[in-house]
């Protein structure tokens, strides 16, 4: 096989995300409490003006989120428009994260947490795993993104950068950066308003390699729940 050969929209190995959808079709039942295993990924469709509550049950775990228009496989949430519209690195309460055609998407309503995520890092990909030293297959959020929309009948070509909830990359004033433990507690929970039809894509980061999931690198399960608002 040719070591260059890359199919987009196609993961590089499996895990359950790609078979454990939450129905059929991504359609979540209003007010259920789902669980997103860890290192696995889980895509939903979320009508406008729903609420999704995202719950950290042990603090650590930090989400890799994504939303897609629905109906519109080529206008998705993207942090570079998101980092122009809010003139910030950083995200917070209040604000609203818009699409790569400069739609508002996605409102964050509620956050108990003390507000440290982050909007500038690429999701985890088989080879960031290769250059750390991974020799095996190891999950990844590019492909937990890929198999959470294969799971419900859906295929996007392009893996967007991520809102990286909970994950804490503080940024000096030299412009570097650091890989740091969330500072979120157990119990954490965040709230988002969708402003239009989505397919929203979470992924519990399996970042073992590196402290961003906790200083015990130990990758846990998330959990979520979609209501009216
Ligand atoms: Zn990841």
């Amino acid at each position: 096989m040719d070591k260059f050969a890359y199919t987009p929209a196609l993961p590089d190995g499996l895990n359950a995300s790609a078979t454990d959808a939450i129905s059929p079709d991504g359609s979540p039942e209003l007010g259920k409490q789902y669980v997103i295993p860890a290192r696995q990924g889980r895509a939903i469709r979320l009508k406008k003006g729903q609420l999704l509550t995202i719950l950290n049950p042990h603090g650590n775990q930090v989400c890799d989120f994504f939303a897609i228009v629905e109906g519109v496989p080529g206008e998705f949430l993207s942090m570079e428009h998101c980092r122009t519209a809010l003139g910030r690195i950083y995200v917070g309460l209040g604000d609203i994260l818009v699409t790569n055609r400069r739609r508002s998407l996605i409102e964050i309503v509620e956050d108990t947490s003390p507000g440290v995520h982050d909007i500038l890092i690429a999701c985890c990909d088989l080879p960031r795993y290769q250059q750390l030293g991974a020799s095996e297959y190891h999950d990844n959020c590019a492909d937990n993104f890929k198999m959470s929309l294969l799971a419900i009948d859906e295929q996007i070509i392009h893996v967007p950068s991520p809102f990286n909830i909970w994950m804490n990359i503080p940024v000096a004033a030299s412009g570097e950066f650091e890989w740091k433990p969330p500072v979120s507690s157990p119990g954490d929970q965040i709230v988002l308003k969708a402003h239009e039809d989505c397919i929203v894509v979470m992924s519990a980061c399996p970042q073992d390699m590196t402290p961003v999931n906790g200083l015990n690198s130990l990758p846990r399960e998330l959990e979520f729940q979609i209501d009216e608002t």
